[in-house]
């Protein structure tokens, strides 16, 4: 029987106890004033007790975490259409990079690079009625969460610096990928960026990715098929052009963003979510890609 308390409470502590050479993201304005102090661990076991330690409890920007979230949603209502409009390739590229979708002519690699994601978002925009408030009831009912909310802050400061996602929209549009008016893409991408959740919402948020589709609220949301699609995608592409890296060390399907978080999983096991605001070059959590090493290393568990 593993000790998954001892387990989480040693990761803090040995965390605690090393230097944090990473550096909290500064290209949004408003991510910049989040404390490097913080370090936050949930393990949300399937049917079984839960764990946590450290800053669990502070809501942080869940910024490319939500690439996941929004795949679900567009994968659920268009199926796998999705798929003409975009690849499933890692791009071993960091997550706003330009050249390859300009010689790809248009195809982003795969959906978890900000290019899938802004098309992923232009495939929202054209399904749901009201984009943004659908889209976080959905993220509030796969929770099961109503407090799950967007920061209007962080939103406006990176529609006013999203330089780069503005070029990888226009681009996309001049090769007939985008459907919708490219500042309401954007406003849509900016907000579903900008959703706030603590290591426990966000563990629950990926609740169905562990659980063969089903919510925190035993509801069925996408096909076991689509499941196993997503978890490969999260595994080859969750960390930009650090995914071998992070299935060389950790073994799990995951998702990282410039918020400092990390959401990992071991289907029909668990999932687990970390915070720790510092990044390292690649843009992923310097602690938390750390704590998944260790809690995979020291339970012995992954899907390899
Ligand atoms: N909103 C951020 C961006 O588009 C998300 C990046 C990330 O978390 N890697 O630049």
């Amino acid at each position: 029987m593993i000790d998954y308390k001892q387990v989480l409470e040693d990761i803090h502590t040995e965390l605690l106890g090393i230097e944090d050479t990473g550096e909290v993201a500064s290209y949004i304005p408003e991510l910049a004033s989040v404390s490097q102090d913080n370090f936050g661990i949930y393990l949300n076991r399937i049917n079984e007790e839960n764990y946590c330690a450290g800053n669990w409890k502070t809501r942080f920007s869940v910024q490319s975490i939500s690439k996941v979230l929004s795949l679900a949603k567009a994968l659920s209502l268009v199926g796998t259409s999705i798929w003409n409009r975009m690849d499933v390739e890692p791009s071993g590229d960091p997550f706003n990079h330009l050249s390859l979708l300009e010689m790809e002519e248009g195809i982003p690699r795969n959906p978890l690079i900000n290019a899938g994601a802004i098309v992923v978002a232009d495939i929202l925009i054209s399904e749901l009625k009201n984009p943004k408030e659908d889209f976080l009831a959905y993220v509030r009912g796969l929770a099961n969460d109503a407090t799950i909310n967007y920061n209007e802050r962080v939103a406006t400061s990176e529609k006013a610096t999203g330089f780069k996602n503005y070029a990888t929209a226009y681009l996309l549009k001049s090769f007939g990928n985008l459907n919708n008016p490219v500042d309401q893409v954007l406003d849509f991408y900016f907000h579903q960026c900008a959703l706030e959740m603590n290591c426990e919402q966000l563990s629950n948020a990926f609740y169905l990715f562990a659980n063969r589709g089903i919510c925190m609220r035993n509801k069925a949301h996408l096909t076991l098929t689509q499941v196993k699609r997503i978890n490969a995608i999260m595994l080859t592409c969750g960390f930009y052009d650090e995914a071998g890296e992070f299935a060389f060390e950790v073994g799990l399907p995951g998702k990282s963003g410039v918020g400092g978080g990390i959401v990992a999983l071991l289907p029909n096991e668990y999932i687990l979510a970390t915070w720790a605001p510092g990044l390292n070059p690649k843009g992923n959590s310097y602690l938390g890609m750390q704590a998944l090493e260790r809690f995979t290393t020291k339970t012995g568990a992954s899907i390899f």
